[in-house]
């Protein structure tokens, strides 16, 4: 019987080569510190990437990663944008 919530290994064909870690022909960067606590995280080689967005530093530039599984943006009265964590209880339903 499968497991339930059992993580893929979604760099799966990924290699290191002399420019960086190439998947499906991209160079990928590692995960920034905003990533921190984001379920996409993938470690490979001891470095941790995105499987979802190879340059995750311009990802965060402008505004919160809309890919993000551990925190939403908000705007707030003043129009600014916030970034607010998901609660564990939420995040544990988007896995169902
Ligand atoms: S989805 Fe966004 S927050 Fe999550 S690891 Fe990728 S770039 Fe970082």
């Amino acid at each position: 019987m499968a497991k339930k919530n059992v993580r893929i290994h979604a760099l799966e064909g990924a290699e290191m080569t002399a420019e960086g870690l190439s998947y499906k022909g991209v160079i990928m960067e590692t995960v920034v510190e905003k990533c921190d606590g984001c379920e996409r995280v993938v470690e490979f080689e001891d470095k941790k990437y995105c499987p979802s967005y190879a340059q995750p530093a311009i990802k965060w530039a402008h505004s919160v990663c809309n890919f993000a599984t551990h925190v939403r943006a908000g705007v707030d009265k003043e129009g600014k944008v916030k970034v607010n964590p998901l609660k564990a209880s939420k995040r544990a339903a988007r896995g169902r």
